[in-house]
């Protein structure tokens, strides 16, 4: 009956519009959930969807239909349980990026690039969430996350009994995909909202640059940026995501304060950063995130402020097969590599006891595919930055002068591997 649709679960459907369509998002999302309707039977989560082109509305407007996540253990999402939730959306172009920069007024001196400011959802933003893999289920935590905040703003939650200060912090090992996470959550965030707001923005502010330098003129530059920042926010068609990256050159300066020459200006210019924070925290349309590569030594009233505290630790060996997989199959796509079908980790690793026990057949599929499990067992503590810089490494060292156009799975393999233990 109508209670049980309610509580069907929902499977989020990300559908882009072409550049250059003016169809209302309205009619796309009738004509994509009337297709769903008569032609699907379960969708597959984190996949792209295939089939809408065949009708002509749908074809002429839209270039890419996703489908995310969906509350329910299996990855097969049946639609007689499951109720698609659509959000069509239209990226910002590439290009559409400012720059927040401070100079010191001196002559010569060199610029202070402050903040960025990109404009939401963005074309330079997508695939990126797809791109990022980890061992555990963080990516999905955050994401309820913010559906839980939108809901408590959305309910209209007095924050003086219900609190919760719009504060997501990161932390982990450096180039675990941290700051990649935030830009990534933003993005998902504005194709989500894009029916409350008709705009995004995400301001990244280098909190490293910011507090490195003179911190006499730090305090007025934090100041501009958040009369900026409070301009912004005071558009309430708009929503907007504020980054600050490497939040711990906070404690840095808060205890340089302490024992340093200019105590009194480095903790000046924290204190109005935090205050700024502080009063945003009042507005439904800002998500502040923030990351650290030091765990222990952030700051305390930082920490306080945080709703959310994630860990993103570095790639298990699943983690590292299915980055090291995305960075063969775009080098198989461009005709680096010859083609061939690599399995997924599970199977690879069964191969190898398959192996051990001397029967793995030798098909080349397999062969590559179990060579890559074991160069992932290998690579186990290595980043996720190391680990898309491996194909570039091996090439330039083991594969450029021997190399055809098209070399094989399994020399590139090698390459990575032996690249790999000459760096270890
Ligand atoms: P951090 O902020 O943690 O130092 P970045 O966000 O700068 O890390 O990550 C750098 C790059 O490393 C990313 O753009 C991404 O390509 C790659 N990367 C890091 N972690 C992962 C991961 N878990 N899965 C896929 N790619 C990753």
């Amino acid at each position: 009956g109508v209670r049980e649709q309610q509580h069907r679960p929902h499977v989020h459907i990300e559908a882009r519009l072409s550049q250059n369509s003016t169809m209302r998002a309205d009619s796309i999302k009738q004509a994509l959930l009337s297709y769903l309707d008569s032609n699907v039977a379960s969708l597959e989560s984190e996949t792209t969807l295939e089939g809408w082109q065949s009708v002509p509305l749908l074809r002429q407007h839209l270039d890419l239909v996703r489908v995310g996540e969906c509350a329910v253990p299996s990855s097969i999402v049946s639609l007689q349980y499951a109720q698609p939730q659509i959000y069509v959306y239209q990226p910002a172009p590439a290009d559409s990026m400012e720059e927040f920069s401070a100079n010191n007024g001196e002559e010569g001196e060199e610029e202070v690039v402050a903040a960025s400011v990109l404009e939401l959802p963005s074309r330079t933003l997508e695939g990126v969430w797809q791109s990022l893999i980890y061992g555990d289920d963080i990516k999905l935590r955050l994401l309820n996350y913010i559906a839980t905040t939108l809901r408590f703003s959305d309910a209209n939650v007095d924050l003086n009994i219900v609190a919760w200060n719009r504060v997501v912090l990161l932390h982990g090992p450096p180039g675990t995909g941290k700051t990649t996470l935030c830009r990534a959550l933003a993005q998902k965030l504005a194709i989500r909202l894009s029916e409350r707001y008709t705009h995004g923005k995400l301001v990244e502010i280098n909190s490293h640059s910011l507090f490195s330098k003179w911190f006499s003129e730090s305090g007025k530059l934090v100041q501009r940026l958040f009369s900026m920042v409070t301009e912004m926010v005071e558009d309430e068609d708009g929503f907007v995501v504020i980054l600050i990256d490497e939040v711990e050159s906070l404690t840095a300066s808060r205890s340089a304060s302490m024992g340093g020459s200019e105590p009194s200006d480095a903790l000046r210019v924290v204190n109005a950063l935090l205050t700024q924070l502080d009063k945003l925290k009042h507005r439904k349309n800002v998500l502040v995130m923030t990351t650290s590569n030091i765990s222990e030594a952030i700051d305390n009233a930082f920490i306080d402020r945080a709703d959310i505290k994630a860990f993103v630790g570095l790639p298990p060996p699943q983690a590292v097969y299915w980055i090291l997989q995305s960075c063969l199959t775009e080098l198989m796509r461009v005709g680096m590599i010859q083609q061939l079908e690599l399995v997924d980790w599970r199977t690879a690793a069964s191969l190898r006891s398959e192996a051990a026990l001397g029967r793995t057949e030798q098909s080349p599929n397999k062969l590559s595919s179990l060579k890559l499990w074991e160069l992932s067992c290998l690579c186990e503590g290595t980043s996720g930055r190391t680990l898309r810089r491996l194909p570039i490494l091996a090439h330039a060292r083991y594969l450029s002068s021997s190399a055809g156009p098209q070399t094989s799975c399994e020399a590139w393999i090698d390459a990575m591997r032996t690249a790999t233990i000459d760096s270890q």
